[in-house]
């Protein structure tokens, strides 16, 4: 696989990351990214985005995120999926698929439970319906070891209620897209919880708040990820045709988090990439990655 840009991106927007990154949450099972798929992926190698944890936000989601990390796997980029059931969905939980999903996480692609969670500020599914299928989805996790891709909105205090009655049986728990306040930031740190940054500060209508506390999160405990297609950084110094976001533009992120952080964009890259691999048991090093762990140990 060539690890050059193509001349998709403009010329202002082909980043290169001083040191290799994770994606912790890529939705390329998104219809978006149907069409261009490879292009996306070489893209992410160009930009030194070398791994990538593919969202699995349902049944269907998790299964073709399975089968994208297997597909691709072994060209230079480390692929990984996660299994779960978004809380928008959560009126869809029965015992059917808490058996489905218990046998996706079986496989060695999936390295996460989730993306589960809840987001009382939409309530597409009622909260007594994500709760349930939240606290079936824990325990999922409790009873096979893996950690957690959490998705909350406007329900952090009852986010940490149901966490903190679970915590000695789940192992590791990242919050994914972290845009709350303070209170629940140290909430969730007291917690011993992971926190997923995505380009949410890099919006100057509605980020502000996060530019100060992105300093309060030690790195051992940080993560970067773009939510692409979604959430595209308002400040990109180029216009991107199609305003879809790709794992490509992480190193924006990074540049802008290490800026409000005061560190250097090569520090946060090597601290957050070894917070990644520690967090997702990614045994393999990154720069030689071919996918699943298992299949990385052979010196040639
Ligand atoms: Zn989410």
């Amino acid at each position: 696989m060539s690890d050059t840009f193509d001349d998709f991106l403009p010329e202002a927007l082909r980043f290169t990351a001083p040191a290799p990154l994770v994606d912790i949450g890529a939705n390329l099972t998104h219809d978006s990214f149907a069409r261009d798929l490879p292009a996306v992926l070489r893209r992410a190698q160009a930009a030194n985005v070398t791994t990538l944890i593919l969202t699995g936000t349902d049944r269907e989601h998790a299964e073709q995120a399975i089968a994208m990390a297997r597909q691709h796997a072994g060209k230079g980029l480390g692929l990984h999926a996660t299994a779960g059931v978004h809380p928008h969905d959560a009126s869809r939980w029965d015992a059917d698929l808490a058996t489905a999903m218990g046998e996706l996480h079986r496989q060695p692609e999936v390295v996460a439970v989730g993306e589960c969670g809840l987001d009382f500020n939409r309530n597409f599914s009622t909260p007594a319906e994500q709760e349930l299928a939240f606290e079936a989805q824990l325990e999922l996790a409790a009873e096979n070891g893996k950690p957690l891709f959490l998705h909350e909105r406007d329900a952090g205090q009852r986010m940490r209620e149901i966490l903190h009655a679970w915590r000695d049986e789940i192992t590791d728990a990242v919050v994914h897209c972290f845009t709350a306040d303070r209170a629940t930031l140290f909430g969730y740190l007291d917690l011993d919880l992971h926190i997923g940054l995505t380009g949410w500060l890099c919006d100057e209508r509605r980020g502000h708040h996060l530019r100060e506390l992105v300093t309060q999160i030690p790195s051992t405990r940080l993560m970067l990820e773009t939510d692409c297609p979604y959430l595209l950084p308002r400040n990109l110094p180029a216009k991107l045709k199609g305003r879809r976001h790709e794992p490509a533009l992480l190193p924006w992120i990074l540049r802008e988090i290490a800026h409000w952080r005061g560190e250097s964009e090569a520090e946060l890259a090597t601290a957050t990439t070894a917070t990644a691999r520690r967090f997702f048991r990614l045994t393999a090093d990154a720069a030689g990655e071919t996918g699943r762990d298992d299949m990385t140990h052979e010196d040639s």
